[in-house]
């Protein structure tokens, strides 16, 4: 396969600025990830010729050869070429582009590297992730939830080093137990060190010499596990939980990954969640609204009494303060606004009809002037949301 122009790899322009580069391979690192596309050899394959391709832009000196010879510049300084360039590497030189797990939005397998990485490698389970309904009074108040979730768990039979008791391996005699070997390379530039994961061990350090019989070596059995977590007050649809260390095992030992828990909420009879605001539709009799009164509304925290005044319209905003839902983040907390409407009567007897009749002449009844703009001013109400 004839090799793509570092440039077009990264698809940006010849004179691109360090930080063009830099943004253009963070895009496609992410987009190529192995975490994201497991087993995926075109994805690994991209993912590596777009670090190669950044290798080379990045670096002053070889960017300016590249720019001279194209490829034939690049490829002698490495001995035939970048085949060795591994996983690892990549991880391992360019853990700064990554900015460690926080920057890729918790993707899991991603703990270990960082740049200078050394002993022997610590695997990290996968994440799980589960869902998780809640009600509109679970989510105001914060609650806790206890779980019975399968997941790949430590074998406690050999401590999840998939050895006999724990006990059955040796160190690996290839790495003396480092888990890596480093490689030094004679290039144009000088002496190359470049750090890669030992074959012999596969980076455990250890060699098994006889298999847990429960786990069949591989260090982790499937079970039930019962988790128990806290979620905070305030949460939303589509919100993320992450419980550390509540995910799958690795195999051979190592950290677990973390259990991953989003929210869904459960729609209310009544209320209407508007972010941190409660929204309540009051459907009010003709009477209430003409002569006021006290009416009983549900709140997230229980029943509430709210005085009418004389005269409502429909589309006024009744606000109480501080009984919405508090904000995750610990600032503030929502109010209940509560949206007058009021109930025409569909059907009326011939005594109503009497009492309707005779209100179609008094003056108050009637809209006067200014009615449309009252009316109006009520709605601009809703919309503002003040
Ligand atoms: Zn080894
Ligand atoms: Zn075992």
């Amino acid at each position: 396969m004839e090799k793509r122009d570092y440039y077009e790899v990264l698809g940006v322009s010849k004179n691109a600025t360090d930080d063009e580069l830099k943004k253009a391979y963070r895009k496609l690192a992410i987009k190529y990830h192995p975490d994201k596309n497991p087993d995926d050899k075109e994805a690994e394959e991209k993912f590596k010729e777009a670090a190669e391709a950044y290798d080379v832009l990045s670096n002053k000196d070889k960017r300016a050869r590249y720019d001279q010879f194209g490829h034939a510049g690049t490829e002698q300084g490495f001995g035939g070429g970048y085949g060795g360039f591994s996983m690892d590497d990549i991880f391992s030189q360019f853990g700064d582009i990554f900015g460690g797990r926080g920057g890729f939005g918790g993707f899991g397998g991603f703990g270990g590297f960082g740049g200078g990485r050394r002993g022997p490698r610590v695997n990290r389970g996968s994440d799980l992730r589960i869902k998780v309904k809640l009600t509109l009074e679970e989510i105001a108040k914060g609650t806790s939830k206890t779980l019975k979730i399968p997941r790949q768990a430590k074998c406690e039979h050999c401590n999840g080093t998939g050895a006999k008791d724990g006990t059955a391996y040796t160190t690996c005699a290839t790495c003396n137990g480092q888990g890596t070997v480093i490689r030094t390379q004679q290039t144009i530039l000088g002496h190359m060190q470049t750090q890669a994961t030992c074959p012999t061990c596969n980076g455990q350090g250890k060699t098994i010499t006889e298999k847990c019989s429960y786990c069949k070596g591989e260090g982790i059995n499937r079970e039930e596990s019962t988790v128990s977590f806290n979620i905070p007050a305030g949460v939303a649809e589509g919100m993320t939980i992450q419980v550390e260390g509540k995910g799958n095992a690795p195999r051979f030992g190592g950290i677990n990954g973390d259990l991953l828990v989003v929210i869904e909420e459960i729609p209310h009879p009544d209320l209407i969640r508007d972010e941190n605001d409660i929204i309540y539709n009051l459907v009010l009799d003709i009477s209430t609204a003409v002569l006021g009164g006290s009416v009983e509304v549900p709140t997230i925290s229980g029943k509430a009494r709210v005085k009418i005044a004389p005269g409502t319209q429909p589309g006024k905003i009744l606000r109480l303060r501080g009984k919405g839902l508090p904000s995750p983040n610990g600032y503030g907390t929502g109010d209940q606004l509560i949206n007058i409407m009021v109930y025409i009567p569909e059907q009326v007897n011939s005594e109503e009809r009497e009492i309707f009749e005779k209100l179609k002449e008094s003056k108050n009844v009637n809209p006067p002037e200014n009615a449309k703009q009252r009316i109006f001013s009520n709605l601009r109400h809703i919309f503002d949301n003040e």
